[in-house]
C-alpha cells in the first residue's frame, strides 16, 4: 500500500493515502475489465485484489479494531467512484459495506464479532450476504430455514437461491429462523466463514441481463460452528437499525455512480456535437441532457439526505427503528432504482446508436442493463406495499430540518 508523506517528503508509514485516491487507482483497473467482466460473466477478481491490495475493504471497521472507521458518506463516495468503472464491482463493495455495517453497528458486544472485525482489517476479507431464500424471495424479514444449536454449536441449512460472490467471499451473513420452533419473523444472523464448516453446493447458474460480474449463483448451504457466531441481537433490529439503512444508500450510491458514468458519456456526445456544429447552436441532446442533470441533482440530493439522516440516528434505536425513517430509505431505494434506469435511457437517446453499440466512447448498453436490475432488487412494489402499511400508521413528515 503506498503511504503518505510529509513536507519533507519522509513517508508517513502510519498514514494510508487518502481513501478517494486509493480508490481512484482501483477504479482504473475496474474499467479496464468491466466490459469483459459483464461479457463472460465473470467475477472481477481484479478489482477484488486491487481494493484488498489498497486496504479499502476494512474502511469501515472502527479504528480500534484495525480499520480506518469511515462514516456513511465516505463509503458511499467511494461506492459512486467505484461505480462509475464497473457496475458489478461497485455492487460487490456496495454489500460488502452493506455487511461491514452489520457489524460495525451490532458486533460490539460479542467478543467473537469483534475479534472477527479486526480480521476483516487486517486479512482484508470479503463479505457476502445469503438473506434470500427459495419459497421466501426477497421477503428479507422471514425465514424458512432455523439454526439448531447444541452443545455450544450451531448448524444451518439453507436453500439461498442468490448469494452475489458466493464462491469467492471469505464470509456468508446468513439470516434463518431463530430455532426450529421459531415463528418465521423470528430471526437471527450468522456469521459462516468460508474458510470454516461450509459446504456450498451450487444449484443455479447467475446468466443475467445485467450485473453479470456479481455472480449471484444459488446454493444448497450447509454450515456448522461455534453457536458464538450468531449475532447476539435478533435479526429485527438488525434490518431495522442498520441493514435498511445501508442497503438502501450503498445500492443507491451504487446506481448514482453507473447513472453518472452514463451522463458523462453522453455529455462528451453533445460537447461533440456542438463543436461540429457550425452555427455555434445547441446540439439535439441538449435539452435532455439537461433533464438527466436534473434527474442526477435529486438521485444526489436525496442519497445525501438519506445519508445525513442515518448518520443523526446512529445511535438512537428509537429514532432509527422510526416509522418515518423505514419510510424514508424505502423511498430512497424506490425513487434512486427508477432515477436510475430514466437517466441511462436518457444518455442512450442523447447518443443513440453510439450509445447502443457495445465497444464505443459512448456505449451505455452494459449501464442500462445493470441498473435494470434495480428495481428487482428487492422488488419496488414489495417496498412500496411495506411502506404503504406505515403509512396507515403515520402522517408524513414535512419538517425541512434545521
Ligand atoms: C444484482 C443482484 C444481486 C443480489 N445479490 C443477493 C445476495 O447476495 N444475497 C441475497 O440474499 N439476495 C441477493 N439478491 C436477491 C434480492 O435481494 C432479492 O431477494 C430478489 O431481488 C427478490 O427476488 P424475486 O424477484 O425472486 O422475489 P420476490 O420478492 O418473491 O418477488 C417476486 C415478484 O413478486 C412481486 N411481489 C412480491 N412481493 C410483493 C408485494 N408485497 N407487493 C407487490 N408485489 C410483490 C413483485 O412483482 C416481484 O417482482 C440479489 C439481486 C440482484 C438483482
Amino acid at each position: 500500500m503506498n503511504v503518505a508523506r510529509n513536507i519533507e517528503g519522509a513517508a508517513l508509514a502510519s498514514a494510508p493515502e487518502a481513501p478517494s485516491e486509493r480508490m481512484r487507482r482501483v477504479a482504473e483497473i475496474a474499467a479496464r475489465h468491466a466490459d469483459e467482466v459483464d461479457r463472460e460473466g465473470r467475477f472481477p477478481a481484479e478489482t477484488i485484489a486491487a481494493l484488498k491490495r489498497e486496504g479499502l475493504l476494512g474502511v469501515a471497521i472502527p479504528t480500534k479494531y484495525g480499520g480506518e472507521g469511515l462514516g456513511t458518506t465516505a463509503v458511499a463516495n467511494l461506492i459512486v467512484q467505484l461505480a462509475q468503472a464497473c457496475g458489478s464491482s461497485a455492487m460487490i463493495y456496495a454489500m460488502h459495506q452493506i455487511k461491514t455495517s452489520s457489524f460495525v453497528m451490532h458486533g460490539e458486544e460479542s467478543q467473537w464479532h469483534r475479534a472477527y472485525m479486526r480480521r476483516i482489517a487486517a486479512e482484508q476479507l470479503l463479505l457476502a450476504s445469503a438473506t434470500t431464500e427459495a419459497g421466501i424471495g426477497g421477503n428479507l424479514r422471514n425465514s424458512i430455514c432455523a439454526v439448531e444449536r447444541a452443545d455450544g454449536r450451531f448448524s444451518l441449512t439453507k436453500e439461498a437461491t442468490v448469494i452475489s460472490y458466493g464462491k469467492y467471499a471469505d464470509a456468508i451473513l446468513a439470516t434463518a429462523r431463530r430455532a426450529p420452533d421459531a415463528a418465521s419473523s423470528d430471526q437471527v444472523m450468522v456469521v459462516i466463514p468460508t474458510d470454516g464448516n461450509l459446504t456450498l453446493e451450487r444449484t443455479s447458474v447467475w446468466d443475467t441481463l445485467g450485473m453479470r460480474g456479481t455472480c449471484s449463483d444459488g446454493f444448497h448451504l450447509v454450515a456448522t460452528g461455534e453457536a458464538d457466531q450468531i449475532f447476539p441481537r435478533p435479526f429485527s433490529e438488525i434490518a431495522a437499525q442498520s441493514m435498511l439503512a445501508s442497503s438502501h444508500i450503498y445500492w443507491a450510491a451504487t446506481w448514482f455512480g453507473i447513472a453518472a458514468d452514463a451522463f458523462n458519456r453522453a455529455q462528451a456526445f453533445v460537447k461533440q456535437a456542438a463543436r461540429k456544429q457550425a452555427d455555434g447552436g445547441l446540439p439535439p441532446g441538449g435539452l435532455r441532457l439537461a433533464e438527466g442533470a436534473a434527474l442526477l441533482q435529486e438521485m444526489k440530493g436525496h442519497l445525501a439526505g438519506a445519508i445525513h439522516r442515518f448518520d443523526a440516528a446512529k445511535g438512537n434505536e428509537d429514532a432509527l427503528s422510526s416509522i418515518g425513517f423505514a419510510a424514508e430509505v424505502n423511498a430512497l431505494k424506490v425513487a434512486a432504482s427508477a432515477k436510475a434506469v430514466a437517466v441511462v435511457q436518457l444518455a442512450m437517446l442523447i447518443t443513440g446508436i453510439l450509445g447502443y453499440k457495445n465497444g464505443t466512447p459512448f456505449s451505455v448498453g452494459r449501464h442500462l442493463r445493470d441498473v435494470a436490475s434495480a428495481p428487482i432488487m428487492i422488488s419496488n412494489d414489495r417496498i412500496l406495499s411495506n411502506t404503504a402499511t406505515l403509512m396507515l400508521m403515520s402522517r408524513f413528515d414535512t419538517s425541512l430540518g434545521e
